[in-house]
């Protein structure tokens, strides 16, 4: 399997098995409960499960097992590279479950973890809610921050919204014997495989590009066996599942992600350097541009830029809700990763919970948009967008005359 090109792989993954069945479309299996055979049978099956196997003889109850979901699993853990993976009911479920796994394995309820995440991961790591206190550290001072007691470090890579890259396998070698978990969103098993590069978990919000059109919520972690079976105990316990609908989705959006993420990937090559070029952009942030690679990741840990491009508007705040409120093919709305582009604003949206220090020390300014590139010709894209940055440019001017008149 492992010497099948990726496109390949993404066609066939999780498909064992269908000829048995004599179907040709994986079967959604929506039971909540399972008939059961003879009770010394159905009690083994329970206690397997329970103990975080992948699957027993009896799935017993919807709560333990799901073929539909199993099969998506077995389709990502091949995606990624990795033994298996643990399907959740939402990315922050796979956060919080990774948290949970990691506390439970090594004792300590410490993580070291480095900014910028996700909003929401932030306001989690930060908050008391798990019973976790976190340590944030500049990438090099990962090494410096282990503790006895820290049970996991955490990355984002790019990282959203600023789009810097980490170095995975560094700080793999900083962590030591500290397992490492790496939210790869924004890269997709397509561009990066993080657990090749050491991480112990490589998580995804798979409501983005997994997905992939805006209709299906839910998370990711592949790992290896040791890993899942604590992640499944978590999510037999707290009961973050994902809906077989939801996974008989994912699965079926697997063959195309490739083809999807390199087209939006070529879109946003093209949206990037045009923004660098447009009078109203102050800065442009983007793996693929030199200035946001100073390590050269891409190429070596990534095989592309990716799909999201974060750009800078002279003008703070009111120029950034003016180019929102003006683009009219392109969506104004938080998420990415769908067929379709979105636009949104990290400091008073996405990123609103983190504090507002955090926020500013991460570059994370008034101005900075972040656009999630989708499927549409490049070149609409850029009249949209080009004509919401004029139009805003122009209306700056024309607040600006009418204060000058005022003032006079
Ligand atoms: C959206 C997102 C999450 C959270 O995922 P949900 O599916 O919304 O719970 C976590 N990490 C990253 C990088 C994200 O973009």
């Amino acid at each position: 399997m492992t010497t099948q090109s990726l496109e390949t792989l993404a066609v066939h993954a999780g498909r064992g098995g269908l000829t048995g069945l004599g179907v040709h479309a994986p079967p959604i299996d929506l039971s909540s409960t399972y008939p059961l055979g003879a009770l010394d049978e159905a009690t083994a099956s329970l206690e397997e499960l329970a103990a975080g196997a992948r699957s027993a003889a009896s799935p017993v109850y919807g709560r333990l097992y799901n073929p539909t979901v199993a099969r998506f699993e077995e389709a990502l853990a091949e995606f990624e590279g990795t033994e298996d993976s643990v399907a959740f009911g939402s990315g922050m479920a796979a956060i919080t479950a990774s948290l949970l796994a990691a506390r439970a394995r090594r004792g300590g309820s410490h993580v070291v973890a480095v900014r910028p995440v996700y909003g929401t991961t932030d306001h989690l790591l930060g908050s008391s809610l798990l019973g976790m206190t976190v340590t944030w550290v500049p990438v090099g001072e990962v090494g410096a921050a282990i503790r006895p007691d820290t049970a996991v470090v955490v990355i984002e890579t790019p990282g959203n919204p600023t789009l810097g890259l980490v170095d995975i396998a560094d700080v793999v070698r900083q962590a030591g014997d500290v397992p490492v978990m790496v939210d790869s969103t924004f890269a997709t098993p397509v561009l990066q495989r993080p657990c090749s590069l050491g991480a112990a978990m490589t998580l995804h919000s798979a409501t983005k590009f997994l997905g992939g059109h805006g209709d299906v919520m839910a998370g990711v972690v592949a790992c290896d066996n040791a890993w899942a079976v604590e992640l499944r105990k978590v999510r037999l316990a707290t009961g973050a599942l994902l809906h077989p609908l939801g996974a008989y989705l994912l699965h079926r959006g697997l063959p195309t992600l490739p083809l999807r993420v390199k087209a939006a990937q070529a879109g946003a090559q093209h949206l990037a350097h045009r923004l660098a070029g447009h009078p109203a952009v102050q800065r442009v942030l983007y793996p693929g541009l030199d200035a946001c690679d100073p390590q050269r990741l891409i190429g070596r840990q990534m095989s592309g830029p990716g799909t999201v491009v974060s750009f800078e508007v002279s003008g703070g705040l009111a120029a950034a809700a003016r180019v929102m409120s003006a683009v009219r093919l392109i969506t104004p709305a938080v998420s990415l990763g769908s067929t379709d582009t979105l636009i949104q604003h990290p400091a008073g949206l996405t990123h609103r919970v983190v504090s507002e220090e955090a926020r500013t020390a991460g570059g994370i300014t008034p101005g900075l948009l972040r656009l999630s590139v989708g499927l549409e010709d490049p070149e609409d894209l850029w009249r949209d967008l080009a004509a919401a940055l004029d139009a805003g440019m122009m209306e700056a001017m024309g607040t600006t005359e009418e204060a000058m008149l005022v003032a006079v």
